[in-house]
């Protein structure tokens, strides 16, 4: 059978880490080459054909919208050469998330895009880099792996692009979905799928056409006792704000004055919460005029992510509802 040919392009992160041999912690991410995890999966060239692509070298805090645009482009045109099967994406697991859904956004093919890291550098006793690379490089090869959106592959676990969140800084298991499960599992090179994102993405998402810029948007952190002038510096530079509220996505009378005020000169708003299990919805009480837009079960780094595209296209706030209930 012809082997399948699969573009790694490389981000830098953990999986790409070097620091004092056989330790976990105290190391520098993105300083090896891909290539050197790649030699230590047993065959793994035998059975797939692989094209290597350092894009870039960098700790995944490094990765800003403008490397998001350039990287999305690179899949795009990787996607489009006729004999490539699928792509995997090494990346730092600091900002997965992030990437991994403007990518489900953005990216505009059928074809298997997979992300994965790993939270052990590569000079690590027991890293965990070449197995998640190895299970990434199966699950792009795999039939079912097509038309599901951006995939991200993290302990023999498969999830989909849109709803990872990275939820623990130390384990090496460090990812799950909030309460929507994970889409499936894999053993060795073998992949169970069980479910899939009911959400638009990838050929059917209004942002994957080419985007030169992206708006600029804000996170807000509501504490207890969080001074409105927050609001009021952020929108001076910032077209958009992205409440993390308390609860279901609330704040103090002062933070809702702000918020009034602002909406009325054309700040866009989505209330999102600090929390992170549940589901923000439209509330009469923290937003008796529907001002704000309401996050679903996005995070507030995945709102944002979906209101820097959503301000490429419109200021509608009705327009922009509707995005964030069917993205
Ligand atoms: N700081 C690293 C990064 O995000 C952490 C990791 O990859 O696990 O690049």
């Amino acid at each position: 059978m012809k082997k399948k040919k699969i573009a790694i392009v490389a981000t830098g992160g953990t999986i790409a880490g070097s620091g004092a041999a056989g330790k976990t912690t105290n190391y520098e991410a993105g300083t090896i080459s891909v290539d050197e995890v790649l030699a230590s999966i047993p065959d793994i060239r035998d059975r797939v054909e692989i094209v290597l692509d350092n894009l870039f070298s960098v700790d995944s805090n490094e990765i800003d919208d403008q490397r998001w645009l350039i990287l999305a482009e690179h899949i795009n045109k990787l996607a489009d050469q006729q004999d490539i099967d699928g792509i995997v994406v090494t990346h730092g697991t600091d900002t997965m998330e992030e990437t991994s859904y403007f990518l489900n956004l953005t990216v505009n093919t059928l074809k298997p895009v997979v992300l994965t890291g790993a939270m052990r550098p590569a000079t690590a006793t027991s890293a965990d880099g070449p197995f998640n690379l190895y299970q990434a490089i199966c699950l792009a090869c795999h039939g079912e792996s097509y038309n599901r959106g951006v995939l991200a592959l993290f302990s023999n676990t498969i999830y989909s692009g849109r709803d990872i969140e990275k939820v623990n800084n130390f384990k090496i298991d460090a990812f799950d979905q909030r309460s929507l499960g994970c889409l499936g599992y894999m053993q060795d090179q073998e992949v169970y799928f069980y479910t899939q994102t009911s959400k638009i993405h990838t050929i059917k998402s209004r942002f994957n056409k080419r985007i030169d810029s992206i708006k600029s948007v804000a996170i807000a952190f509501y504490y207890s006792g969080a001074d409105a002038k927050i609001l009021y510096d952020l929108a001076s530079d910032h077209e958009g704000i992205v409440i993390a509220g308390s609860g279901s996505g609330n704040y103090s009378q002062a933070w809702l004055k702000a918020i009034e005020e602002l909406s009325e000169k054309g700040t866009i708003f989505v209330r999102s919460s600090r929390i992170s299990q549940g589901i923000v919805f439209d509330d009469e009480i923290f937003d008796p005029h529907h001002l704000c837009i309401s996050s679903n079960t996005l995070s507030p780094q995945k709102a944002r992510v979906l209101l820097m595209l959503a301000l490429t296209q419109t200021h509608d706030r009705d327009e922009i509802r509707e995005i964030f209930l069917q993205y």
